[in-house]
């Protein structure tokens, strides 16, 4: 594409979040640790661009050949040989070709032609049939990192910064940037992949701006710079518009708000059915600055504050001190409601990048959750401490992620009680009569949720993960998201069944999985017997008007109806949905 011609054109996407965006992009590398901005580069920049990669190019070669020697001193030749094949990768001409054709011809910076270039030939590597050349996929993928370390060591990395006005666009979204971003200057979010539940998303999704997933090749499409448009209702962003597409999205913001400022009357209003069944409708936050969002609803408490979060905005494990203060804040914009405070929820997709978990072949199926924090017992007990103390003035309880049966419980419940016998040796204020609960969203807690029911006091379902494991399905897939599907028979069939054993066990439950957020299947939830849901502050008010104009007695009768069919399509035709079949 020649950069003096206007760049202009749709490209299509999925809606993650609704609303309607105007501003101007900003392409950021956010995919990887460290966070490459991407930019046009004029004629006159490209010497010095290549200056700099021949620069980086040297210091890596050094620090490979110094760790090379250090390595065989210690460990010897064997496995220093590793650090061979490293330079090699370095010196070979075509790597500088690659990364130079960046710069000259697609007129980009280094940092973005290094990131861009090693992408490439990792895919090339990693299709390779030869297990020996497939392996050194791995190996550029790390001296690709180390060529940015150099090449950004003066930049705030992960930490860009975004121009009032900016629309965000991304190869892939991170949980750890996006914790960062900031809804008064971000206006919308574009991503190439990402999936509707998957944790960046989510969070992203808090910020409550338009927000597109699975836009392929945004970042080929959009230049920085360029004046965009992010419809985040038929999910599509206009690329310098022309002034008649500007006008319809006019009278299009205009309907909008005419929409928007009508749900303002349902603030006030409870989420009542028509027939006079109360359900609870709290909120699910992941930063302290969500808090004041869900208040302007009126949300019946928070019903899930992901802690995570917290831990992903700073360089260490913040100390009992800093999370009390933080969570104490949350709670303050909450009180007198309640505040459902779930323990730390690491591994999966949500790395911590200063806690480095060892590698995974199946990183969900690995050591996560509650697991995570019974290996780690000092975290565990930090985060309890800080909670118990805030109960003393604030309501809250403490929720477990990812148990997966009831030893998990019983053993993070025992150190609970100690740390209780801890404060009440140091003579500290807290409150011990906490409630604790288990989130439900793993098969094997499915199953025993009548025996879990019995430890703890009351279950929060987290669909989101409930599907993954159910389906075998990775939440953030692009290539299985037909496969990924909340409406599934399996899925439904787990759900009722969860309800009707809390019910009878007289336990509370609810929903905080992204599912509970989506009104299209508000009803059908009810029908299945559940009576408190927990969604993002922006989707509350749709969600408590659809209670609203629902009754109990049809609410049931779609339940039975969709119970009885056998397909994802079937469910959908009676939910008033359109279906995509797999191809
Ligand atoms: C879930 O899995 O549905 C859930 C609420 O937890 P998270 O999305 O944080 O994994
Ligand atoms: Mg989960």
């Amino acid at each position: 594409m020649n950069q003096r011609t206007r760049n202009s054109g749709m490209v299509l996407g999925e809606v993650a979040s609704s609303g309607l965006a105007r501003g101007t992009a900003i392409l950021c590398a956010c995919a990887n640790r460290i966070t490459v901005a991407r930019r046009v580069i004029s004629p006159n920049e490209v010497e010095a661009e290549i200056v700099k990669l021949d620069a980086a190019l040297a210091i890596v070669e050094d620090q490979l050949i110094d760790l090379q020697k250090k390595v065989q001193q210690s460990l010897g030749d064997q496995s220093a040989g590793i650090f061979e094949a490293h330079i090699a990768l370095l010196r070979a001409p075509s790597l500088r070709k690659e990364i130079r054709a960046g710069c000259l011809d697609r007129h980009i910076n280094v940092e973005a032609a290094v990131e861009e270039s090693i992408e490439k030939l990792v895919s090339t590597f990693a299709q390779v049939e030869e297990p020996y050349l497939r392996e050194r996929a791995a190996d550029l993928e790390d001296l690709g990192r180390r060529l940015l370390d150099v090449l950004t060591r003066d930049q705030p990395s992960e930490n860009p910064v975004f121009p009032q006005g900016s629309v965000l666009v991304t190869s892939e979204l991170l949980p750890s940037v996006t914790a960062r971003l900031d809804r008064e200057t971000i206006r919308g979010v574009v991503v190439e992949r990402g999936g509707q539940t998957a944790h960046a998303t989510i969070l992203a999704r808090e910020l409550g701006v338009p927000l597109l997933i699975r836009v392929p090749d945004a970042m080929k499409r959009i230049r920085t710079g360029d004046r965009l448009v992010v419809d985040g209702l038929a999910g599509r962003v206009f690329i310098n518009p022309t002034a008649h597409i500007l006008r319809e999205y006019d009278r299009l913001e205009s309907d909008l708000h005419a929409h928007r400022t009508a749900l303002q009357t349902m603030v006030e209003l409870p989420p009542v059915t028509s027939d006079g069944t109360r359900i609870r409708l709290s909120a699910n936050i992941g930063k302290t600055a969500d808090a004041p969002a869900a208040a302007a609803a009126n949300a019946d408490g928070i019903g899930l504050y992901r802690t995570e979060f917290v831990f992903l905005v700073q360089d260490h494990l913040p100390s009992e001190e800093e999370q009390y203060r933080i969570y104490r804040a949350t709670a303050e914009y909450s009180k007198p409601r309640h505040v459902v405070i779930r323990l730390l929820d690491i591994g999966g997709d949500k790395p911590l990048h200063y806690f480095p978990l060892s590698a995974e072949a199946n990183p969900s199926l690995g050591l996560r959750g509650t697991r995570l924090l019974l290996a780690h017992a000092e975290i565990l007990r930090t985060q309890t401490r800080a909670i118990l103390r805030l109960n003393a003035t604030h309501p809250v309880s403490i929720l477990l992620p990812m148990v997966g049966d009831v030893e998990d419980v019983r053993a993070v419940k025992t150190i609970i009680e100690s740390v209780k016998a801890q404060l009440a040796a140091e003579h500290q204020t807290f409150d011990p009569r906490i409630p604790i609960g288990a989130m439900i969203e793993t098969p094997s807690a499915a199953v025993m949720i009548g025996r879990l029911a019995r430890e703890v006091d009351f279950l929060s379902i987290g669909t989101n993960d409930l599907v993954q494991y159910l389906l075998t399905t990775d939440r953030t897939s692009s290539t299985l998201a037909p496969y990924y599907e909340p409406v599934h028979p399996a899925v439904l069939h787990v759900l009722a069944s969860l309800a009707s054993t809390a019910g009878e066990k007289n336990k509370d439950i609810s929903i905080c999985g992204e599912m509970a957020g989506n009104p299209a299947y508000t009803r059908l939830l009810l029908g299945l017997g559940f009576r408190s849901l927990s969604v993002a502050p922006g989707e509350l008010l749709e969600v408590k008007h659809t209670i609203r104009s629902t009754s109990m007695e049809e609410a049931r009768a779609l339940a039975e109806r969709v119970l009885q069919c056998d397909t994802v399509e079937e469910i959908k035709s009676h939910l008033g949905l359109a279906h995509q079949r797999r191809a």
